[in-house]
């Protein structure tokens, strides 16, 4: 069982070298009645948060994201195929998605909303590890407002940008190349965006694209644009607080200079994690494969073929490599 394997704790940015490649002999077994499923992994995501499973435990994440064990296989959001099923719901050939680890084959545990069972396959299956998978259930809007999301090209922000335009909201998106940027534009159909790295003044970009203010910032980056996005709240301006992934790989995280914006503007400011929204997910199923298949929603994915690409495409993402939605290609079928 071709598998990868954490190193050591990861400091600072992650190296391909903290993940090597390690083919062991696993027990496969699933005893009959033990919730427990073997599955072939199909397709691999690659999601920011992993890089917090890489470093040391730390106590105030610790509920969030449980590390990685050095030595042990990471593990993530996949697609995979029952082999073999010791639950009562699953028989060989179904298909699902939810936490495997990165190698061929895993054995599962299933526990509610735990993993889920793909039943529409008329859509590509590797959406699964992103539009119809946790990315997808990551995205949320509300009509007439304007919002801007950052990190705009990736997993989550392609799908925030277009379920808030069929909301009707005015939306912006910031993404790190020019590339990007004529993605949100022509492809996704934001209504503005613009390339962060290329500004010389993020505060005069925003107030470039949302002379009025902002009413929703969909936060996935933190850091300087935070405290770009602060200056330019609406009064009563409401932000998602989704992710920072500018902050993962520093030693200390940088200060917010704007903060107290959010007194005089009266702001609401919103951590959320996915997974306590997983048990809506037959509801957003519901709601966002209409438009896939009438082509209302697009999705651009970043596709590596072959487990050995994972660690560089992992990594990738805290360089903005990816493309849309990374992910890898273990096997087919
Ligand atoms: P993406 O597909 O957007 O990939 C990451 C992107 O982040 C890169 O392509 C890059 O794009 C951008 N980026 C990387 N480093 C920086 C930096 N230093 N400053 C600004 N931008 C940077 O990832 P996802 O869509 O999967 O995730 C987006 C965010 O959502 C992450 O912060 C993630 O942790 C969070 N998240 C939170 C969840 C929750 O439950 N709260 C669930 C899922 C995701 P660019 O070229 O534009 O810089």
């Amino acid at each position: 069982n071709k598998q990868v394997i954490l190193r050591d704790y990861v400091t600072g940015f992650p190296k391909e070298s903290d993940l090597v490649f390690n083919d062991a002999t696993v027990d496969l077994s699933v005893p009959a009645g033990s919730n427990k499923v073997l599955v072939k992994n199909l397709f691999l995501s690659c999601d920011p948060y992993m890089r917090i499973r890489m470093g040391k435990p730390d106590p105030s994440a610790a509920a969030l994201a449980q590390p990685f064990k050095p030595g042990q296989p990471i593990y993530g959001y996949g697609v995979s195929k029952v082999i073999e099923s010791g639950h009562p719901d699953y028989t060989k050939g179904d298909l699902l998605w939810g936490i495997v680890g990165w190698e061929e084959y895993s054995v599962i545990t299933l526990t509610p909303y735990s993993h889920f069972k793909i039943l529409h396959t008329d859509v590509p299956l590797s959406y699964y590890t992103g539009l119809l998978g946790m990315a997808g259930v990551t995205a949320y809007s509300r009509k007439g407002e304007t919002v801007f999301v950052s990190a705009a090209s990736g997993a989550v922000g392609q799908l925030v940008g277009q379920l808030a335009k069929i909301m009707g909201c005015y939306v912006v998106g910031s993404a790190g190349s020019n590339e990007k940027v004529e993605l949100l534009k022509n492809k996704f159909g934001f209504d503005e965006a613009f390339n962060y790295k290329e500004e010389q003044d993020l505060n005069a970009a925003l107030k470039r694209c949302f002379p009025e203010g902002i009413d929703i910032y969909f936060e996935n980056v933190g850091g300087k644009m935070l405290d770009a996005v602060l200056l330019n709240m609406k009064l009563n301006g409401r932000i998602a607080v989704c992710g920072m992934i500018s902050q993962y790989n520093l030693e200390e995280q940088e200060g917010v200079r704007n903060l107290s914006t959010v007194i005089y503007k009266r702001v609401r400011l919103q951590g959320f994690v996915v997974s306590d929204y997983y048990d809506k997910y037959s509801k957003f199923l519901e709601f966002v494969l209409p438009y896939i298949r009438e082509g209302k929603i697009t999705y651009v994915e970043d596709v590596a073929e072959g487990l050995e690409k994972g660690p560089s495409a992992l990594i990738g993402l805290f360089h903005g490599k990816n493309v849309g939605k990374q992910l890898i290609v273990v096997a087919r079928e």
